[in-house]
């Protein structure tokens, strides 16, 4: 008898919901015309659809139609609000400041732009994963023309003080932008009172589509300009070419209008798992969290397992269900998480670390089958002799 793999990998990404796939159809089959197509009710039907599903994103964080601009995902988000920033306040400065517990398609930007010339500040953050407010204001320079701090971690949840690091930013005429891809839906998000100039959004991670995102761009105080990383038909305003994928957007706009009217019921009952699994596994002694106890997503619970190996820690979770673990299996070169590095572990324990990402299509009998798997794996591990291991 094969065992069922129970997912609990949604922070990597999420199945599409049935009522977002239902969205998306009609957009594949007879609305299947070009949004910028204007003379005739095939690229009105899809243009209207578009707009439609703008309105809903800019509902959803407090922003204006026209301030959004989709994209691929939040790797091209990332990417256009860095480089495209960069590139439009490349006489004004060349300071960006980050930390250290961003997502790489942030922190790989960043690096690119050293090459270039510019100058990166990687700003450490604390044992919680919270970023030190002081730390970032003395770090402020008069160069400084971008500040990028995530909203929700990908790999703890830890979720930053975004309306302070707004404030902040705003006071000392710095450009705010945040990696929300994790943020959305779960998390309230309102760009006016965090003073955000710009913030990256993906759908797959909350039920929606892979391959679609967004990227919110503030069009006043301040009027923030992004130099376009894409050429060509001039389309979101000129800041990303390219013929709008119109079923991606419509089932992105559909998974961001489900996560927001389910959030408060569904981070009810996701957090009561979590903390089901957290009181399970803590039965097994010698487990720590790791991240911010409380400032975090209720999806997402991060463990460090003292006493066993990362590598047959991964191999034997495997067996049974999906997550991401410090140690990817059979692959020979893998460096310890830079996120639980900076949050300062040893690498043993970053290595034998997992992350569990609770979502809306998991039940309780998974959470309590996978909880007892897991602590006699625990246990299983730990009476093998350390010569052995
Ligand atoms: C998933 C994720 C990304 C990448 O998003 P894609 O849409 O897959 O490109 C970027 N940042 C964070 C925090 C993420 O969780």
């Amino acid at each position: 008898m094969s065992q069922p793999i129970v997912y609990l990998d949604c922070h990597a990404t999420t199945p599409v919901d049935e009522r977002v796939l239902e969205a998306m159809l009609p957009y594949f089959r007879e609305h299947f015309g070009n949004a910028a197509s204007k003379t005739h009710p095939y690229g009105w039907a899809a243009e209207a659809a578009v707009n439609l599903s703008r309105e809903t994103l800019a509902i959803a964080i407090n922003a204006e139609p026209e301030e959004l601009v989709f994209t691929s995902g939040a790797t091209e988000s990332n990417n256009l609000a860095i480089k495209g920033v960069a590139e439009s306040y490349f006489s004004k400065g060349r300071h960006i400041i980050t930390a250290e517990t961003e997502h790489n398609a942030v922190l790989d930007t960043c690096k690119y732009l050293e090459s270039l010339g510019f100058e990166v500040t990687y700003l450490p953050v604390q044992a919680d994963g919270l970023v030190d407010l002081s730390e970032l204001e003395k770090s402020i320079r008069s160069d400084t023309v971008l500040v990028s701090i995530m909203a929700a971690n990908n790999e703890t949840g830890v979720v930053q003080p975004l309306a302070k690091i707004g404030a902040l930013c705003h006071e000392r005429g710095v450009l705010f932008h945040t990696d929300a891809a994790q943020a959305i839906g779960k998390i309230p998000l309102d760009v006016q009172a965090m003073h955000i100039d710009l913030m990256s959004l993906t759908a797959h991670k909350i039920y929606g589509p892979k391959g679609v995102g967004a990227l919110y761009v503030r069009r006043k105080n301040p009027r923030v300009l992004v130099a376009p990383q894409l050429h060509g038909g001039g389309h979101e305003r000129g800041m990303r070419s390219g013929t709008l994928y119109t079923p991606q957007i419509v089932g992105f706009a559909k998974a961001v209008e489900l996560a927001l009217a389910e959030r408060e019921t569904e981070a009810r009952r996701i957090g009561q798992l979590r903390d089901r699994l957290w009181a399970t596994l803590l039965m097994a002694g010698g487990i720590h969290l790791n991240g911010h106890p409380t400032q975090r997503l209720y999806s997402n619970l991060n463990i460090s397992i003292d006493g066993v190996d990362g590598q047959a820690l991964a191999i034997a979770l495997r067996q049974f269900v999906a997550v991401s673990s410090g140690s990817a299996c059979s692959s020979s070169k893998t460096a310890p998480s830079h996120v639980l590095k900076a949050l300062g572990l040893s690498d043993e324990l970053a290595y034998a670390s997992v992350r569990f990402g609770i979502g809306r299509f998991n039940t309780e009998d998974e959470i309590e089958w996978v909880g007892q798997q897991v602590i006699e794996t625990i246990r299983a591990l730990r009476s093998v002799p350390v010569a052995a291991r």
